[in-house]
């Protein structure tokens, strides 16, 4: 059982058939590109998804991609040929357009933010344009390469603060409709600061009261990923893991936004912060790109793989590689035997995940958790049981980077869902409340046994919470397999 988790970026072309492939070849989570997905043809495959959950068929998870504040080019009846060195225009009024090289640009403060010498990347980095003149209708800008622009390409402006909307009516809409559809997760794009995150975080809280929500039995709130796409991303970068659930480096636009010789040191940067906080994080883009069109990958994206396991990643994604490309399985089954590789020679030492904890109750959960895992390494534990109700426990575990496989046992379905995206955890559905009763402890220890998980002779250790408000002490405790 790999520990960290794989992702797969998947569209609603996706037959149930290839669904069940691509979770049979080890895919935890499936993310659905919101700038592509369509509602209609989009609900029939989440139900699919949900129905093929409940028979056992597969288990997956469900990541919404939001994209709303990112910057495009205009339509065009046919792509125009930019040559190098070439000089033309970028309007922000279609109506003021006269030539066939002429562009249209969607950001409507384009003309007041930009200036002299800074830098339009479009077309995701395929085309830099140099701005040579600002005028009061458009920008006058030099191609620095020869590219092809089609159709609503996209724009990105390294190193500038882009004074983007926040959600839009589209959004909210599009959101209040997974809400009832039932997903486990939202990635918002280009986050820029904790504000952009309050936001989505307020709108979900109040649809929540008032939509119903996907079969819900406690109230279910989607967790939020933040994805550091941009230099002010990087800037605001301790804020914006503080407050959000999961990061998602999210290489793609990144290695666009700031100088692509820094992307390494970013990612490492933004490991630590999310090690800091204890926060699951998401290595994002071209993981193993080539196998979009070659069954067989180049030697560097293996190693970025197995680097990104070694690093200490909660999850590593597959985009093109799974939504479009010709190989998707043979990919999937790649990434797992390759995380697996890595893992077979990874120790994590959890004294280096020191997780920052101010109130005393969660300090007690975090000392905890960590002393249990070091008593689970030093007695050579097969695995690691824990009780949750709320997810909060095992999310901890995770933090710590457990060297066994964890099952997080809870009554709940929605927590099973928000716990498939954390390092090492595989959640388990209990009948009872999960307390760590003595009796419920023997109940797991025989859901594991049955299911062939364990046997006898192996060591386990138990780790358990205090409950709010209840006598029980917190609980660790090391026990055999009879
Ligand atoms: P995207 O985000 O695939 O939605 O653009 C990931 C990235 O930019 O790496
Ligand atoms: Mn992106």
């Amino acid at each position: 059982m790999n520990k960290t988790k794989i992702i797969a970026t998947i569209t609603d072309a996706y037959t149930k058939e290839k669904l069940i492939a691509i979770a049979q070849a080890g895919v935890n989570i499936v993310r659905l590109n919101f700038s592509h997905a369509k509602h209609p043809t989009t609900k029939p495959l989440i139900d699919l998804i949900h129905q093929l959950n409940k028979q056992g068929t597969t288990n997956l998870g469900i990541l919404l991609d939001t994209k709303w504040p990112e910057v495009r080019t205009g339509e065009r009846d046919q792509p125009y040929l930019y040559q190098r060195d070439e000089q033309f225009r970028i309007f922000t009024d279609q109506t003021k357009m006269t030539e066939h090289s002429d562009m249209f640009c969607d950001y409507a403060y384009l003309l007041e933010d930009m200036k002299v010498w800074d830098t339009i990347a479009i077309e995701s980095g395929l085309m830099n344009v140099v701005v040579q003149e600002v005028h009061s209708d458009f920008l006058l800008v030099k191609s620095e390469n020869t590219c092809e622009i089609g159709s609503r390409r996209h724009m990105n402006f390294p190193g500038i603060s882009l004074r983007l909307p926040g959600l839009t009516e589209k959004d909210k809409a599009d959101l209040i409709f997974w809400l009832e559809n039932g997903i486990d997760y939202v990635a918002a794009s280009f986050i820029r600061n904790q504000h952009n995150l309050e936001e989505i975080r307020t709108f979900l809280t109040e649809s929540i009261q008032t939509v119903k929500t996907f079969e819900a039995t406690t109230p279910t709130f989607p967790q939020i990923i933040a994805k550091i796409e941009n230099q002010e991303g990087i800037s605001n970068l301790e804020e914006i893991v503080k407050s959000a659930d999961g990061i998602m480096i999210a290489r793609g636009d990144l290695g666009i936004e700031t100088p692509i010789n820094q992307l390494p040191y970013y990612q490492k940067y933004i490991l630590d912060v999310c090690f800091k906080y204890g926060r699951t994080c998401i290595m994002a883009t071209e993981l193993l790109k080539s196998m979009t069109n070659s069954p067989f990958p180049t030697r560097a994206e293996v190693s970025d793989v197995y680097n990104s396991v070694i690093a200490r990643v909660d999850a590593v994604m597959l985009s093109d590689e799974t939504a479009i490309g010709k190989f998707p399985i043979e990919t999937v089954k790649l990434m797992k035997e390759t995380v697996e590789e890595a893992e077979k020679h990874t120790i994590n030492k959890h004294k280096d995940f020191d997780i920052q904890r101010e109130d005393e109750a969660s300090l007690g959960k975090k000392l905890l958790v960590k002393h249990a895992l070091f008593l689970a390494d030093e007695l050579k534990a097969k695995c690691v049981i824990v009780f949750t109700h709320t997810g909060s426990l095992a999310k901890m575990v995770a933090g710590f980077k457990p060297n066994q496989n964890v099952f997080a046992f809870t009554p709940y379905p929605e927590i099973i869902n928000l716990m498939r995206i954390l390092f090492g955890i595989q959640g388990m559905k209990m009948k009872q409340r999960a307390d760590h009763t003595t009796e419920n402890q023997e109940i797991a220890l025989q859901m594991l046994l049955e299911q062939g998980l364990v046997s006898s002779g192996d060591k386990i250790v138990i780790i358990a919470d205090k409950k709010r408000g209840e006598k029980t002490d917190p609980l660790i405790r090391v026990t055999i397999v009879e």
